[in-house]
C-alpha cells in the first residue's frame, strides 16, 4: 500500500491554506504555513505570471484539497466519488458523508487523536474496536449505532489520553456522541454537511469527475 512520505506541511502550502494535518503543531508557532505561506518548490516565491482562473483549475484544487484533508490517494478518492454518485440524494453530500464515516476520521472527530494521520496510525496498530470487535482498517465505514472505543489495554495510552485532553474544547460534531468517562464514542446519526466544519467545495469535485 502506498504512503505519502514527503512533508505534509507542503500540502498546506500548496493549497494556500492550513489543512491542520499535524495536530497540535498546527496551532503553534512552528506551523510551516505561518512561516512560509507560499507554495513549496523552486518557483514558490516567484511572483505569479499569468493568472490562471479556469474552471478546471478550480475543480482540481477543490478535489486535491479534499483528498489531502482526509489523507486519501486518487484511486480511493475516485472510488468514493463513484459510490457517492450511485447513491440517492446529492452526490456532493453523499461524498462528504462517506469520507466522514471513515473510521480514522471518526477517531479523529471523537478526539482520540489530534490529527487524521495520528488516528490512522492508531487504528492500524489495533488500538480501536467497533462494537467490541477489533478493527484495524482506517477506511472502515461506520454505521449509525456503532460504538467506537479504544481497546482495554490501549485506554491509558499516553497518545490517546493526551489527545483527549487536547481536543476537549473542540467537541464532537452532532452526529457523534462522546462519553469521556467511559472513553467511548457512538455514531448517533448520519453526518450532515452543515454540521461538519469543512469548507470543501464538493460541487466542484463532482463537476471535475463528471467531465
Ligand atoms: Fe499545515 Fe499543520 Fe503543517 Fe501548519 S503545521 S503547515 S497547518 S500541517
Amino acid at each position: 500500500m502506498s504512503r505519502y512520505l514527503d512533508s505534509v506541511c507542503k500540502l498546506c502550502r500548496r493549497e494556500g491554506e492550513k489543512l491542520f494535518l499535524k495536530g497540535r503543531r498546527c496551532n503553534g508557532p512552528k506551523c510551516s504555513f505561518e512561516r512560509r505561506s507560499y507554495p513549496p518548490g523552486d518557483h514558490g516565491q516567484k511572483p505569479p505570471g499569468r493568472v490562471r482562473r479556469g474552471d478546471f483549475r478550480r475543480q482540481l484544487r477543490a478535489k486535491q484539497k479534499a483528498k489531502r484533508t482526509y489523507g486519501i490517494f486518487e484511486k480511493q478518492f475516485r472510488n468514493y466519488y463513484f459510490k457517492a454518485a450511485r447513491q440517492t440524494g446529492i452526490a456532493g453530500e453523499n461524498l462528504i458523508s462517506l469520507l466522514e464515516r471513515r473510521l480514522d476520521n471518526v477517531v479523529y472527530r471523537l478526539g482520540f487523536a489530534t490529527s487524521r494521520n495520528q488516528a490512522r496510525q492508531l487504528v492500524k496498530h489495533n488500538h480501536f474496536t467497533v462494537n467490541g470487535k477489533r478493527v484495524n482498517i482506517p477506511s472502515y465505514t461506520v454505521q449509525i449505532g456503532d460504538v467506537i472505543m479504544p481497546r482495554e489495554r490501549s485506554r491509558n495510552l499516553a497518545t490517546i489520553q493526551e489527545a483527549l485532553a487536547y481536543t476537549q474544547q473542540r467537541g464532537a460534531p452532532e452526529w457523534l456522541d462522546i462519553d469521556p468517562d467511559k472513553v467511548e464514542g457512538r455514531v448517533q446519526g448520519a453526518p450532515v454537511v452543515e454540521q461538519i466544519a469543512t469548507d470543501l467545495e464538493t460541487q466542484l469535485i463532482i463537476e471535475l469527475y463528471s467531465r
